[in-house]
């Protein structure tokens, strides 16, 4: 018999990623090579080697950029340090910030004019939550803003102003586990005020449900994405949590082919930074190897598309 492949819908880029590579392109095509990027545009290994074969300069650092060049921010936003910084090096910077992060920022602000205290839900050291924290540092009241990675931390974290207080959280954390840091926050801290709309992003939670779906029906799955991507991540989690074995892989040459002949059923899927070329070539090496055939679960209703900032359209 031969192996089932289901394809889960939707899968791979979202327009916050199709935007940022856009921004990228747009400028090597208008101002030509080299175009520096701080920090990889989108937290992906296939996406990264192919714009730097087109001339892009990837930087952690602007100091690393020369005076008067083209840099851009990626995707996971920046601080107000950051950008306070490409000004006094006389950069010339582009924001491939997606718009979903942006609003994230606007809330701390918002939250932090008003002298609220935040609660930041996020993961320590990811690009995203360090900009939206530098988000919070110019603005001079008597809020404050922290982090919270956890349950634990939920549970132990102390607040200044506790009954002035809000919460945000990371774009693309786990809807589950996110729920049940914020039903302890709400225990902890009644009157804490919540996002006017869910910060975790509309890619995120869909590829999420599109998973829980897929490990109803499989009996393993394969998340193709780099494994910095916090999305990616949470996508294999997800599928473990809901008892089906899962691998993160960047491409096709990390499978075992020998080792998946043991599944009846194989779920494929790709975090919001996997460009859909990558899922193309490993599901036809699965149809080859394993004489499976493959079938797309569901369809994508995802119609969501960013403009890109009005110097490079
Ligand atoms: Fe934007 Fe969400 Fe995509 Fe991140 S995953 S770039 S927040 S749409």
């Amino acid at each position: 018999m031969s192996t089932k492949i289901l394809l889960a819908n939707p899968r791979g880029f979202c327009a916050g990623v199709d935007r940022a590579i856009d921004v990228v392109e747009q400028a090597v095509k208008k101002f030509g090579a080299p175009i520096y990027v701080r920090n990889e545009v989108v937290h992906n290994k296939t996406v990264v080697e192919e714009l730097r074969s087109k001339g892009v300069v990837f930087v952690k650092e602007l100091s690393e950029v020369p005076e008067s060049s083209h840099v851009i921010f990626s995707a996971h936003g920046v601080s107000a340090e950051v950008e306070q910084e490409a000004e006094s090096l006389n950069l010339i910077a582009y924001d491939a910030t997606c718009p979903l992060v942006t609003k994230v920022h606007n809330e701390v602000q918002r939250h932090a004019r008003a002298g609220r205290d935040i609660l930041l839900i996020g993961h320590a050291g990811h690009p995203e939550v360090e900009g939206t924290m530098g988000r919070h540092f110019p603005l001079n009241t008597s809020s404050k803003i922290y982090l919270v990675q956890d349950q634990d931390e939920a549970e132990s974290i102390q607040i200044l102003q506790p009954d002035n207080l809000a919460y945000v959280t990371q774009t693309t954390l786990s809807l589950d586990d996110t729920q049940s840091i914020v039903s302890t926050l709400y225990r902890r801290f009644p009157n804490i005020s919540k996002p006017k709309s869910n910060d975790i992003c509309y890619a995120t939670q869909n590829r999420q449900d599109a998973v829980k779906q897929l490990a109803l029906e499989t009996d393993f799955i394969i998340v193709i994405g780099s494994s910095n991507s916090s999305n990616s991540n949470r996508l294999k989690e997800l599928a473990e949590k809901c008892g089906v074995p899962s691998v993160l892989i960047d491409g096709v040459e990390e499978l075992d082919f020998d080792d998946l002949t043991k599944y009846k059923s194989i779920g494929v899927t790709a975090g919001a930074s996997a460009p859909e070329s990558i899922v193309q070539e490993v599901i036809s090496n699965l149809c080859s190897s394993l004489n499976a055939t493959a079938k797309e679960l569901g369809e994508n209703k995802e119609d969501i598309f960013f403009k890109l900032p009005p110097e490079l359209r």
